[in-house]
Formats: structure tokens, C-alpha cells, sequence
């Protein structure tokens, strides 16, 4: 996970930086505001869709027609 810690006792999270004050909080926050892809064929985890589509087409060699 790539979390900074900001100041004292701040967490900012690495997507929209917004700042939650520890670790529980920034997991809800992940889930609910930047949740996470897979892939679907090797279950490999992504934070976009544009990652995601780029590796199904490297790593499985599907091309999405969307
Ligand atoms: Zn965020
Ligand atoms: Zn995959």
C-alpha cells in the first residue's frame, strides 16, 4: 500500500488526498471511495481501469472490443 504519512499523526491517502486519521480509516475510506480491480483471469489487483485493461491484453492477450 502506498500510504504517507503526513505530519504528526495524519494519513492522506495516495489516490485524492484526502487525509483520515489512521490506518482503519483509510481501509474503509480505499473500499468505499477507490475500489479496487481484478483481473479476472488471474485474480491480480488493480486501482485502474486502464491498468487493468492493459494487463489483460499484455498477460492474457484479450482485447476488450469496449
Ligand atoms: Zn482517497
Ligand atoms: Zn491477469
Amino acid at each position: 500500500m502506498d500510504v504517507r504519512v503526513v505530519a504528526s499523526m495524519v494519513i492522506q491517502c495516495d489516490e485524492c488526498s484526502q487525509q483520515l486519521k489512521d490506518n482503519a480509516e483509510l481501509a474503509i475510506h480505499l473500499k468505499q471511495m477507490h475500489q479496487k480491480m481484478y483481473c479476472g483471469a488471474c485474480r491480480r489487483e488493480f486501482r485502474t481501469m486502464e491498468q487493468l485493461n492493459s494487463h489483460v491484453k499484455n498477460f492474457h492477450g484479450i482485447i476488450n472490443s469496449a
